[in-house]
């Protein structure tokens, strides 16, 4: 179960360096979409030397428009596979479908279920069924209820290695991209043992607002954070309004250890 009057101890994810839940913050970054291997690679390099443990970047991509870009597919999963081996951070990527948890589990180290699918109930259990380590985001307009819920078709199917992430959700207002409920974050840890990640990269939509949000998230008493960086956020296939550049993500990681420091 996910409710922590169940389980006392608290959960840890972890997954080569990554480790989730522990007393440090986690750092997962990376490009919203793997577009070649000379860039994973090269974010790699940078995005480690900067104190990240984990690199994210999809090679399925749940596109709003099928006319966008869908990811490299195994392919991608493959450049990950050499970002991971040049820098031993932890992979972090997308799976959507039951059919493909194999495939993806076979380069990945955490899976990833998207928003889009956090109630796609044969994935949850596919997932469950692979035991790895698993980060699964909140659905835009899923409640609180309905994430753990979810969480638990998971833990249902014997696997306890799940994170849970807040991105955002859906509401009347229309200045982001979604509304980051960072209130989440503390009512998860109170309700639940199991670790918390927040994305402010698509919880905002919006470059500049992501280091504040990472801040606030750390000062909320976020166990990780997921951030988009690019080398050229302008010219990124996916997401690019809301991706920041490895030097802001250095600026960030220097501020975010100050508040991690003063909480
Ligand atoms: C992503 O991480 O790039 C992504 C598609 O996230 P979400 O499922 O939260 O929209
Ligand atoms: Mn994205």
């Amino acid at each position: 179960r996910a409710s922590s009057e169940l389980k006392s101890e608290r959960t840890v994810v972890r997954a080569l360096d990554l480790v989730i839940g522990g007393t440090r913050v986690a750092v997962i970054a990376g490009p919203c979409s793997v577009e070649s291997e000379e860039q994973i690679v090269g974010l790699a390099r940078q995005l480690k030397e900067l104190g990240a443990t984990g690199l994210r970047g999809g090679a399925f991509k749940p596109r709003t428009s099928p006319y966008s870009f869908q990811g490299h597919k195994e392919d991608g999963l493959k450049m990950l596979a050499t970002a991971r081996q040049e820098t031993g951070l932890a992979i972090v990527t997308e799976v959507m479908a039951p059919e493909h948890v194999p495939l993806v589990a076979k380069y990945a180290d955490v899976l990833q279920i998207g928003a889009r699918n956090m109630q796609n109930y044969q994935l949850l259990q596919a997932v469950g069924d692979s035991g790895k380590p698993t980060m699964l985001k909140r659905g835009m307009s899923a409640t609180i209820e309905e994430f753990l819920l979810a969480a638990e078709y998971i833990l249902d199917r014997g696997n306890p290695h799940v994170m849970l992430c807040e991105r955002g959700i859906r509401t009347y207002e229309e200045h982001t991209r979604f509304t980051l409920p960072l209130a989440t974050v503390p009512y998860l840890q109170e309700k639940s043992h199991l670790p918390v990640v927040v994305d402010p990269s698509h919880g905002t939509g919006k470059a500049r607002l992501v280091t504040p949000m990472c801040k606030a998230a750390i000062a909320a008493g976020a166990d990780a954070l997921i951030v988009e960086v690019h080398d050229d956020p302008e010219h990124a296939v996916s997401d690019g309004s809301q991706t920041i550049t490895p030097t802001s993500f250095g600026q960030m990681m220097a501020m975010c250890r100050r508040v991690a420091e003063a909480v």
